[in-house]
């Protein structure tokens, strides 16, 4: 498997190379590189895989996957399947990646 790649950053727009032709030319590279539509495209919120597990773009590159015993620990209590998939489109949206920044900013 190829390294994760931001393709915006990687194959930057050319002199007199118009945005339609750009957007072209990356999701030609995307094929190549393997990451999704929206990311090829600089629109990292809007990729359909959140969490990078086939999205090759460097923005997924955290690569952490909560398990669902973790997010069950944090619950306090078993989970059905459809609480856990709505949990996944909620977390980015809670007050975690915020929680997450402050813990690294204590670190400095
Ligand atoms: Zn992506
Ligand atoms: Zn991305």
């Amino acid at each position: 498997m190829s390294g994760r790649v931001n393709l915006m950053e990687k194959f930057p727009i050319n002199p007199g190379e118009t945005a339609a032709e750009h957007t072209g030319r990356l999701l030609r590279e995307a094929r190549t590189a393997g990451t999704f539509r929206q990311c090829s495209i600089g629109w990292h919120e809007e990729c359909s895989d959140a969490y990078g597990e086939e999205c090759m773009c460097s923005c997924h590159a955290l690569g952490i996957t909560l398990t669902r015993d973790q997010l069950e620990s944090w619950a306090g209590r078993e989970l059905t399947d459809e609480e856990v998939e709505h949990l996944d489109t909620h977390i980015g949206e809670s007050s975690i990646p915020e929680a997450v920044g402050e813990i690294v900013r204590g670190w400095d």
